[in-house]
């Protein structure tokens, strides 16, 4: 019998747990490491880090801190912002060519000075664990086995925590970036999604929201997508990372998604923090394991799994 009044409760959506979900990623990744450590391979993962920027130092010592504590080996490489495109590209062209490197990221942004194409471009696509080399992004678009940018491969895989098959579901992508929006819709297009992709320009985007079983946020905006433009019951991965007063003087880091009116309507949403953030370099450690195991094993080798 239903409840006098129940008609009137709200919705709450699940809650997708990233952290969770990135820590059972690093322990997969973690048992893996060990056993090809036995084999005498150890994965290793080369970060480079120009110039003096916080928020990439914080990112590339959670980087670090991670790898390390998953067994993996880890050379961190630190310029200054005075470095040049050609001391860069010889870096990067030192890590192709050492064999106990398999993974070599190079932290964005770099400094104004430095043409960022041409140091991505230096990288071996066989060790590009950010999947932004031209090559891997063709292979992702041919739908090859290839690299995929940790980001949209850690959204695909909380997506997944709450709808286990996503073929035939109607999905938007708001953003398309090249490590961000344009590589999540080749996902959710191999995964048999209907997929929209949304941008700046796009006319109508609460009538794109309206219709979206899946909705992925990756503008930039804080608190840009509002509840009440989510169809009831989606799912709602929200990329963004915005820093905002918190009206106390400090700062707080919020959405693209407005998360107060959008849990009330969303059937499954992440949060900001603990949502995408942790599953972003738990993906960075399986992709620098996975390329780890090709350098040995070949590209048929059985790899790790999103
Ligand atoms: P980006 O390169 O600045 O791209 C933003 C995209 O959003 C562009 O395609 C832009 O359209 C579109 N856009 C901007 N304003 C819009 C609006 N009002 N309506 C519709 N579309 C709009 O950003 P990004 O690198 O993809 O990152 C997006 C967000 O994700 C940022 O908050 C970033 O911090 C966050 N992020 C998080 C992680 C993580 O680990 N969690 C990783 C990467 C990025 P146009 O193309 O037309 O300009």
């Amino acid at each position: 019998m239903a409840l006098p009044g129940s008609w009137s409760l709200p919705l709450s959506a699940k809650i997708i747990d990233g952290r969770a979900v990135a820590e059972r990623l690093r322990q997969r990744v973690a048992q893996r490491t060990a056993l090809l450590r036995e084999q005498g391979l150890v994965p290793g993962l080369a970060v480079v880090l120009v110039g003096e920027d916080p928020a990439s130092q914080i990112y590339v010592g959670s980087k670090t801190r991670q790898a390390q504590e998953a067994g993996l080996n880890h050379f961190d490489h630190r310029l200054p912002t005075s470095a040049s495109t050609a001391e860069l590209i010889a870096l990067v062209n030192s890590l192709n060519a050492r064999p106990d490197v398999h993974g070599i990221l190079v932290q964005l942004p770099l400094p104004a000075a430095v043409d960022s194409a041409a140091v991505l471009a230096a990288v071996d696509p066989a060790k590009d664990v950010d999947g932004f080399h031209a090559v891997n992004a063709g292979r992702l678009a041919l739908g090859e086995d290839t690299t995929v940018p940790c980001t949209p491969l850690g959204c695909l895989i909380l997506i997944r925590e709450a709808l286990p098959d996503m073929a035939g579901k109607r999905a938007l992508v708001i953003g398309r970036s090249n490590i961000v929006g344009k590589p999540m819709a080749q996902l959710l297009l191999q995964n048999d999604c209907t997929v929209t992709v949304a941008h700046s320009r796009t006319r109508d985007l609460p009538g794109e929201c309206a219709r979206a079983e899946i909705l992925v946020a990756a503008i930039g905006r804080p608190k840009a997508i509002q509840g009440d433009w989510i169809r009831p019951g989606a799912v709602v991965i929200d990329v963004g990372i915005n820093r905002i007063a918190d009206g106390s003087g400090k700062s707080k880091v919020v959405g693209d998604v407005d998360y107060a009116s959008a849990v009330a309507r969303a059937g499954a949403i992440t949060p900001v923090p603990g949502g995408v953030g942790p599953m972003t370099i738990a993906c960075l450690l399986m992709n620098t394991v996975n390329a780890a195991i090709r350098s040995r094993f070949g590209a048929g080798a059985e790899l790790l799994r999103a």
